[in-house]
């Protein structure tokens, strides 16, 4: 049977023997592809087809790496599905290349600035944003409290300030703050408070008898840092704790209220970027446009950040080779090895990641899913490496050490300083952050078509051949700069919907 549709199949590279069917529904059995291949099975959107016959153990092959070992024998035009092939080990961590040098650097790119908001300490930031810091999570209801009022009774009257973030987390008391690992969550909440979009003027709320006191979340990096600490014998009732943040809320919004937008290069840009409810799409539409922003950023001299340690484990070998140094290239297998160690002590390895939506969205394993993860940083050298909680210290692209968990990586990406975020999903999420524009592209047609007013950018286009990748990576790359100056809010900004921040703690809870 010849169907009416147009087949589309998806082949990221010519050695592999799997392409991955693009028309939205599928395709049914019968359908004769471009190169005369005959579907034998109904093929689901984005899962794969086989491009010719391989045998049992025989590797599978896409992004031109083995993604597993066929479990049997596979016919030309099956339906590869999960079942059909085994996940190989995970690439040792001995004798990788290192920094081979063959990575050039990319040829810079002028003329493309920004409206952002200049800090004292040289940072820029894309909202002008009041965050009040929490030492600890007993007084979360309080500071929402407050925060509430000070949204209805203060910001009217400071027009330049976008809007106030009350820095809610789960740390600061009933855990071993000494452990080893308990500096990483410490460090994460201090550099969160000096995200560039908070201007430097940040509030602090205590209690009085927690763990992490403010002196220790502060540090010396956080100085005249007002605090309200609720425990205080000065505190007569709830009114008077409520009184005393706005009072402080109040000198703050003043001081943020003389900041001005002004003109700035696209180097002051702190970007990160991550996927969330990938499918076998994201790998082939909206991560690859990614990577083409993300070399556009790093060519104007921005700094771009990638993470999600587990979505990148198994191309390490493609990371150290393009690291820009050998210590950069020691410094990503020391994260690994740290990350193997943490998932090995809770009796799991990277398999662990994939969810099912991954699975019924057409990516078979890790492998895979990490092949299509990885794209998004682009082709540039890597700069550096920032270790979780920790702030980016140079420009160009980083990896930036996280989890793959959305919130763990947000979380961590705000701590390294990203000032704006750019989410890719297949699956569909609404995922948003209240401290910096969190962009949406969706990987394709249908989920953009539903969710319209949810997602920012839609790369399916990608998939039905209606643009190319470097197109919507061009578009990517000028929405970007609209949205961190603040003449287009992100769909999930203008809806106010806001993800809580989730701080890594590798150690452990009393
Ligand atoms: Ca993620």
């Amino acid at each position: 049977m010849v169907t009416a549709i147009c087949p589309i199949v998806l082949r990221v590279h010519a050695d592999d023997n799997v392409a991955a069917v693009g028309n939205s529904g599928g395709l049914p059995a019968g359908t004769v592809l471009p190169d005369g291949i005959i579907l034998r099975r109904n093929v689901p959107q984005g899962h794969k087809v086989a491009l010719r016959d391989i045998g049992v153990d025989e590797p599978i092959l896409r992004y031109r790496a083995v993604i597993g070992h066929a479990t049997r024998d596979i016919a030309r035009g099956d339906w590869v599905d999960g079942s059909a092939l085994r996940m190989p080990a995970p690439p040792s961590l001995d004798d990788l290349p290192h920094a081979s040098g063959k990575v050039a650097a990319l040829p810079p790119l002028r003329g493309h600035t920004f409206e952002g908001y200049r800090n004292a300490d040289g940072t820029v930031g894309t909202r002008n944003l009041l965050a009040i810091g929490t030492t600890v999570q007993c007084v979360a209801g309080v500071v929402d409290h407050a925060a509430r009022r000070i949204r209805e009774e203060l910001l009217p009257r400071y027009r330049n300030v976008d809007d106030v973030v009350a820095l809610d987390h789960v740390y600061g008391c009933g855990v071993a703050i000494d452990a080893p690992g308990a500096e990483i969550p410490i460090r994460t909440l201090r550099n969160i408070l000096r995200n560039p979009n908070f201007g430097g003027a940040p509030l602090l709320v205590g209690l009085g008898c927690e763990k992490l006191q403010p002196d220790r979340l502060a540090g010396t990096a956080l100085t005249d840092l007002p605090l309200v600490r609720l425990q205080d014998e000065s505190h007569t009732g709830f009114a008077s704790m409520i009184t005393a943040i706005l009072e402080a809320a109040d000198r703050r919004l003043a001081q943020l209220d003389t900041r001005r937008r002004e003109t700035c290069p696209v180097s002051d840009l702190v970007v990160g970027v991550q996927c969330g409810g990938s499918d076998a799409l994201s790998g082939m539409t909206a991560n690859p446009a990614v990577g083409v922003a993300v070399d556009l950023l790093v060519r104007a001299g921005a700094t771009a950040m990638f993470s999600e340690i587990t979505e990148v484990r198994d191309g390490i070998a493609q990371l150290t080779a393009r690291a820009a140094t050998p210590e950069v290239a020691d410094a990503l297998i020391r994260e690994m090895r740290w990350y193997d160690a943490y998932l090995e002590r809770g009796g799991v390895d990277r398999s662990a990641n994939t969810t099912p939506g991954n699975k019924a969205g057409g990516l078979a394993n890790i492998v895979e899913k990490a092949m299509g993860s990885i794209v998004k940083s682009g082709t540039a050298p890597i700069a550096g490496v920032v270790p979780a909680g920790e702030r980016a210290d140079r420009k160009g692209l980083l990896f930036v050490a996280t989890p793959a968990s959305d919130f763990v990586c947000g979380t961590l990406q705000l701590a390294a300083g990203m000032t704006l975020h750019v989410f890719t999903t297949g699956r569909g999420t609404p995922y948003g952050l209240a401290a910096v524009p969190v962009i949406k592209v969706a990987t394709h047609n249908a989920l953009a078509e539903r969710w319209h007013d949810l997602i920012d950018l839609n790369a399916g286009t990608i998939a039905t051949g209606e643009a190319s990748v470097e197109d919507v990576g061009q578009s990517l790359f000028a929405l970007m700069l609209d949205v961190a100056s603040g003449r287009i809010r992100s769909r999930a900004e203008g809806l106010r919907l806001h993800n809580a921040l989730a701080v890594f703690n590798p150690a452990p809870v009393t």
